[in-house]
């Protein structure tokens, strides 16, 4: 029905520079797929390092000469609360752009994406006049204060996974903040990010301040090194932040946030809720089918309710509704790419091999489409692969525990630390548990609820910095100290 609806719409599959679109100087182009079909829905220009250069360069020129550096706050929040009423009055189409580029349920894309990407916009327009420096005390005839400004021209780097919400992560705090952009979507999704730069030109952003480079690794390798770029700012996989952070000197320095990925514990004491926990931990993998890069996907589960949980889990599994995401009543679609699946395949059979007990799903849904039946394996331990690696896919690994001390020494055996649950009834164990975890976010009886006002980031390899909240537009910002002579009169 929405497929008919919106056949006709017109997708941007260009380079946005100064508020232009461009062909690639290259001339090259790459297929986007809609992954549950496998089509070709269109043919993207392919930004390369002399496209980046040219985007640099314009984002450089905007902050440097251009009229965004003289906006009051008020007009920057003006132009980011147009954007957001903009993608409003669009929303029916991006999700379905979203939808057919990712995969992911239309239901998913109307009542997760959006409403979070239109949060997060208007979540930092009121920030730009909310934040401020301070005056400090100094001996003499001084008057000292620190003023705070925007860190410059900032190249942005983002993962496929839920690409609206991942643009609006980095664009909101940065425009907010005055800096000026680059953003490379990933490559299998760039069709809503240039949607929105299609909005950013109507909302009044002037040229220079957002400009978009879609293509690949290549792309992001020389936006993340250009000498023009005052911060780099990524999402994706701990592999990549890795080369980005060895790259980060070449060509000078520049400030660097990772958010990457991870291999979250879920920890179900004895005492808990059961309903409410089999639900937690399901929405905790399965949702955006497992591509959620704080994934629950190491379940913890007491011994005394283990058997139970697990035959209960197995049950819920079988009603989730997969197959066509245009359809409104999908709740589980197909992952990004034939390379994703065949990741997840390769995971679910190491699993079995390795000893695992697999409870339900285990294979590919169809031969047409990216589709991965949610799977569970039960009696997973420490040591099998699909308990250490991100999987990034619908698979659960529920592993045995016995006690409190236990469970959080395992939970915290890991190289990641992105996100952390437990469900208990007894608030000090969940104290003590909460405390004890090394994840930057832990969600107590519930799972995967985030918020644009609350910090979000990594602990150890799952990244340096935090996004949303007042953290994220910190990140954005230079604090300048100024030191006034005043006479010895005014002391
Ligand atoms: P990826 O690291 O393969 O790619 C991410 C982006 O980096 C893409 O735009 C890609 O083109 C670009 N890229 C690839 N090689 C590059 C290079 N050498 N230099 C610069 N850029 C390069 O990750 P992915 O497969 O797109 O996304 C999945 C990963 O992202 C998972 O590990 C997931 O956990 C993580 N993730 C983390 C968060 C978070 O907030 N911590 C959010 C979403 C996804």
């Amino acid at each position: 029905m929405l497929a008919r609806r919106f056949f006709s719409i017109k997708l941007e599959t260009k380079i946005l520079i100064n508020n232009k679109w461009v062909d690639s100087l290259s001339g090259k182009t790459f297929p986007t797929i809609n992954p549950a079909t496998e089509e070709v829905i269109a043919h993207v220009q392919k930004g390369s390092a002399e496209d980046v250069d040219l985007a640099v360069n314009a984002a450089r020129a905007a902050f440097d000469f251009g009229p965004w550096r003289r906006f009051t706050a008020s007009q920057r929040a003006g132009c980011i609360r147009r954007l957001a009423d903009l993608i409003e009055e669009n929303k029916s189409e991006l999700a379905y752009i979203e939808t057919i580029n990712n995969g992911k349920p239309i239901s998913d894309s109307l009542n997760f994406d959006l409403p979070m990407t239109l949060d997060t916009y208007r979540y930092y327009a009121g920030y730009t006049d909310k934040v401020f420096g301070k005056t400090i005390p100094m001996s003499g005839p001084f008057f000292t204060y620190t003023k705070l400004e925007p860190v410059g021209v900032v190249g942005q780097i983002i993962p496929w996974n839920v690409p609206l919400i991942m643009q609006a992560w980095k664009l909101a705090p940065a425009m907010a903040a005055g800096c000026t952009v680059v953003l490379k979507p990933a490559e299998q999704t760039p069709l809503s990010a240039l949607k929105v730069g299609e909005l950013i030109i109507q909302a009044g952003f002037p040229p220079g301040v957002i400009n978009i480079v879609p293509g690949f690794g290549d792309t992001g390798a020389a936006l993340a090194t250009h000498k023009k770029v005052d911060k780099i700012a990524f999402t994706g996989s701990t592999e990549v932040g890795l080369e980005i952070v060895k790259n980060a000197g070449v060509n000078g320095l520049r400030r660097v946030s990772l958010e990457l990925g991870g291999k979250s514990p879920n920890i179900i004491f004895d005492d808990a809720d059961l309903d409410l926990a089999i639900s937690q931990a399901h929405i905790g993998v399965f949702l955006n089918q497992g591509q959620v890069c704080f994934s629950g996907s190491r379940v913890f589960v007491q011994a005394g309710i283990y058997d139970e949980f697990v035959s209960r889990s197995a049950s819920l599994i079988k009603c989730r509704k997969l197959g066509d995401p245009l359809d409104p009543t999908t709740q589980h679609g197909s992952q990004i790419s034939k390379v994703q699946l065949e990741k997840i395949l390769y995971y679910i059979e190491t699993g079995k091999s390795q000893g695992a007990k697999l409870i339900a799903g285990g294979k590919r849904l169809g031969l047409k489409g990216c589709f991965v039946e949610p799977t569970i394996f039960a009696d997973v331990t420490d040591d099998m692969t699909i308990a250490k690696e991100e999987i990034f896919g619908p698979v659960m690994s529920i592993l045995k525990f016995h006690t409190i001390d236990e469970v959080i020494q395992r939970a915290n055996n890991t190289n990641y630390g992105l996100g952390a649950g437990v469900v208990t009834r007894d608030i000090e164990k969940a104290f003590k548990v909460t405390n004890a975890l090394r994840a930057g976010t832990v969600f107590v009886n519930c799972y995967s609820v985030i918020t644009e006002g609350a910090p979000f980031g990594g602990f150890k390899q799952s990244g340096n910095d935090k996004e949303m909240g007042t953290e994220g537009f910190m990140s954005y910002i230079e604090k300048k100290t100024v030191v006034i002579k005043t006479s010895e009169d005014t002391l």
